[in-house]
């Protein structure tokens, strides 16, 4: 932020600004000023750019211009999202009294409050939120080697609460995704949050957490709500303080904080997540990502809890059992989930709704998506209550149905209170439905009734002033006046009664015309205000009313919410399945793993796309005695697709949904290791290969015997001998030590020749075959080693010269006769017993040694032509 001006000799309105701007420092302050949130100073030349919105100058203080530029208020919303998506706070100081409030204190100015903070983590406004994602703010307390986590979405009132180590903050921060986060000024300069930089708010754990905890709560005791740590504790007051503050002392209803938010949950760290992509692409979007391929969701609740269960998948088996019996019921009821997803389609956030209402900074939409979204799901109760029987409801199922017809629920009221259509803003008036509440009733009969008498009084005037063509109309500034033609008005001025109710008193003149007023339209005009004054009035304080009503009744609601999104995601689930090739993943508590035809679902739906050839599916046995598949084969041969598919079936199936395979038996996992793909670290300065053997070390001290392990290419960042050494070491590890479950991709040929000393390693390899000359990619995975190297082939592919190819080809053979004398596993050289001497060249000639220098399994096409240039030079 800049450096602000010192206070002396402002204005009344800018000690105002000044205060609010030493209250919060490094919020930009948004302040009120009749239609527009104007930002002054240092604000203003920060926010014009920003928002892209002129820079000007208005009056002075201390002798220099004031910067200033403003925002409309009513397109307010839209300004704020740009700010808080660039990483600015705003603290939005409005006008908290009327003018004639401000009239009566006689106040030289009106009087301005910071009403609410706006930050990333505390927006409740639709046009801020992204309506598929949970919006997260974590905060976080230290306490010695340990961090207490609370994590709490205020749109929707969810709130969890963790103790965990401080080595697996990385791995909480990637399934959450916050988007803001409370932390200690040393944890926050750590190298954990180093990424977040933009997104954090520096807070100390309060010392009294327990007591401010139980207040937020109204409990006496927040032994109710379960075990927590001190550490937990302290992390939920932080979070709970900031909410506050940020609310000026509003409070959005929460749920009670859930501890220990992370046990029975399949553990993945962040790199797992990004190299399987669950809920974006490594690029960033979100449409080639898993979430993208699987969601069949059809609202945004919904979506947000798919999103929520991919990131978080379950590591228990009857929870998990429970939500595929949900899917199986409503796949196999396919009008059901039609009803169902009828009744869904347009419904509204009802959670996020209620958060607005409770945070008392609602619009009558609102109070709709109350009504509207428990009218969906008392349809949606209905249509489950048609199809009780058989075949029997399952548990989630039943329950979700008892949670949509809560027990006290506004809606009825609501329905009859709420106009329809409804007004875009309370302040607009034409809330409340006509035939609610007599007295509103009355005002407005009051109201339109003096307009009736306005006309009346139209003809009355038209006569007693002798002008036919007299109309009144409606004045901004002086309310209603009467208008007549200029010379009519000259003639009033002239002969006009000058007495009575009905005298003409001049108002304003105009080119063609006259306007007058007199005591009898006043009057009126007095009645009329009044009377719409009364009735707005009125109709705010039935809009408090029902409000309080959704409010009371707010956990039925959101437990309806909650089932509704819930039946959305089985829902969808069984719609992904209705198609065909998903199957019910079998869930076992052994060490299991036997896929049949499985697919990528994210791969698959882009070849759909690109209306090219089918996905491949591939079988995938990783059972007991073949716990370690090693895959060979070329660069391009689908070695990254298979890895990550059976990962993500495994997701999948732990999440609760159905898996693209024709069958699959899964024994649970505990934690699931990825690596596939680019593994550069630019950002945190490390090379690729340190980051390569830094996730590897991850795995090795985290993988337990229940793990999932799916490894590319390990030792491909380094020297030849020195990755293979690496690969080996590893490989014996997971085998021997750790026995997990276990793809390992790897284009050292060599490892192959482990198969026969590591009994529960099985060979396998991507099937390529050769089409007159040509390379051809068959995405099958088959038993056993792949036979040779492919690098040539892709060359050719790639369109390098047939005599240069047909050189490396003998070449190659001459290397490959040469290296066979320094095989590792060669019988006469034992394992490592030596240090490996490096390759050879075959022969002397500059262009064979690059050549004998390339790695051609790791050659994309475009380096292989590079290379085949480069040796054709030392010709
Ligand atoms: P590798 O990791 O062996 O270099 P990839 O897994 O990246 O190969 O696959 C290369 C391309 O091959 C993919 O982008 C995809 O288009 C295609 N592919 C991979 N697996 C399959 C499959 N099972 N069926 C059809 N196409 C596939």
């Amino acid at each position: 932020s800049k450096p602000v001006p010192p206070a002396e000799g402002a204005t009344p309105a800018l000690a105002q600004w000044f205060a609010a701007k030493a209250a919060h420092p490094d919020a930009l302050i948004f302040f009120r000023m009749g239609d527009f949130f104007e930002m002054l100073f240092g604000d203003a030349e920060i926010a014009a750019p920003a928002l892209d919105i002129a820079l000007s100058y208005r009056g002075e203080h201390r002798g220099e211009p004031v910067p200033l530029c403003g925002v409309p208020v009513h397109a307010s919303e839209t300004y704020l999202a740009r700010l808080i998506r660039q990483g600015y706070r705003v603290a939005i100081c409005d006008q908290t009294e009327t003018p004639e409030e401000q009239k009566r204190r006689k106040a030289p100015t009106i009087r301005r409050e910071v009403t609410r903070i706006v930050t990333p983590g505390t927006v409740t406004e639709e046009a801020l939120l992204e309506a598929a994602r949970p919006a997260w703010l974590l905060a976080l307390a230290p306490a010695g080697e340990r961090l207490g986590a609370a994590w709490l979405d205020v749109t929707t009132g969810a709130f969890g609460t963790a103790s965990l180590a401080a080595a697996d903050l990385p791995a909480l921060l990637a399934r959450l995704e916050p988007v803001e986060v409370l932390a200690p000024e040393a944890l926050a300069r750590g190298p954990a949050l180093l990424p977040l930089a933009g997104r954090i708010a520096h807070q100390e754990p309060p010392r009294d957490g327990a007591r401010r905890l139980a207040e937020a709560f109204a409990v006496a005791t927040l032994e109710g709500f379960g075990a927590f740590s001190a550490e937990e504790v302290a992390a939920a007051a932080m979070a709970v303080e900031y909410v506050r503050l940020t609310q000026a002392g509003a409070m959005p209803r929460l749920a009670p904080p859930v501890p220990s938010g992370g046990r029975g949950l399949l553990q993945m760290d962040g790199a797992t997540r990004r190299s399987l992509e669950i809920l974006r692409s490594e690029r960033g979007d979100a449409r080639h990502c898993l979430l993208g391929a699987v969601d069949r969701t059809v609202t945004p609740a919904g979506a947000r809890e798919l999103a929520a269960r991919l990131a978080a998948p379950l590591a228990e088996a009857a929870p998990i059992a429970a939500r595929h019996d949900a899917v199986g019921f409503l796949l196999a009821a396919g009008d059901v989930r039609a009803a169902l997803r009828a009744a869904l389609k347009g419904a509204p956030d009802m959670a996020r709704a209620l958060a607005r209402l409770s945070l008392d900074r609602f619009a009558p939409r609102d109070l709709g998506a109350i009504r509207d979204g428990l009218m969906r799901a008392e349809a949606m109760e209905s249509a489950l209550a048609a199809a009780a029987g058989v075949p029997p409801v399952p548990a989630l199922v039943a329950e979700a149905a008892r949670a949509l017809r809560p027990a006290s629920s506004p809606r009825a009221e609501l329905a009859r209170a709420l106009a329809d259509p409804l007004p875009a803003r309370l302040e607009d008036g034409g809330l409340v439905a006509a035939g609610y509440d007599g007295e509103l009733d009355a005002l407005r009969r009051l109201r339109d009734g003096a307009r009736e008498a306005i006309a009346a009084l139209q003809m009355d005037l038209a006569a007693a002033w002798g002008v036919a063509s007299l109309r009144i109309r409606h004045h901004q500034q002086f309310g209603f006046l009467a208008e007549v033609p200029a010379a009519a008005g000259e003639r009033l001025l002239r002969e006009g009664v000058k007495e009575g109710p009905q005298a003409p008193v001049h108002r304003q003149t105009m080119a063609n015309a006259m306007r007058f007023t007199c005591a009898a339209l006043a009057e009126l005009d007095r009645r009329v205000a009044e009377a719409g004054e009364q009735a707005s009035r009125r109709e705010r304080l039935i809009a408090q009313h029902l409000r309080r009503l959704c409010l009371d009744a707010a956990p039925g609601i959101a437990a309806a919410a909650a089932a509704m999104a819930e039946l959305d995601v089985h829902a969808a689930a069984a719609e992904l399945a209705a198609r065909g090739g998903w199957a019910r993943p079998e869930i076992t508590d052994r060490a299991d793993f036997a896929v049949t035809a499985g697919r990528h679902p994210v791969v698959e739906a882009a070849l759909a796309r690109a209306r090219g050839p089918a996905f491949v599916p591939n079988d995938c046995d990783l059972s007991p005695g073949r716990r370690l598949c090693l895959l060979t084969g070329p660069n391009m041969a689908g070695k990254s697709t298979y890895l990550r598919q059976n990962a993500l079936l495994v997701i999948l199936a732990q999440a609760g949904l159905f898996v693209p395979a024709e069958a699959a038996r899964l024994g649970l996992v505990d934690r699931l290791f990825s690596r596939v793909g680019a593994a550069d670290d630019i950002a945190g300065g490390r090379s690729t290969f340190m980051v390569e053997m830094a996730e590897t070390a991850a795995i090795l001290n985290q993988a337990t015997a229940r793990s999932l392990v799916v490894l590319d290419e390990v030792g491909r960042g380094t020297a030849t001998w020195d990755g293979l050494a690496i690969a080996w070491a590893v490989l014996e590890a997971l085998h021997d030590r750790i026995r997990c479950r276990t793809i390992f991709a790897t284009h050292f040929h060599e490892l192959t020749a482990l198969a026969g000393k590591l009994p529960d390693l099985a060979p396998a390899h991507m099937q390529v075959r050769e089409w007159r000359g040509e390379v051809v990619f068959e995405h099958r995975v088959g038993p056993g080693a792949a036979e040779r190297s492919w690098g040539v082939h892709v060359a050719r592919l790639a369109g390098v010269p047939r005599p240069v190819l047909a050189r490396a080809q003998e070449v190659l053979k001459a290397l490959e006769a040469r290296a066979r004398g320094l095989d590792p596993l060669s019988e006469e050289l034992p394992l490592f017993a030596r240090p490996p001497a490096p390759v050879p060249a075959p022969a002397a000639h500059p262009a064979l040694a690059a050549l004998a220098e390339l790695d051609a399994d790791s050659l994309s096409p475009r380096e292989a032509l590079d290379a085949i240039y480069r040796m054709k030079s030392l010709l």
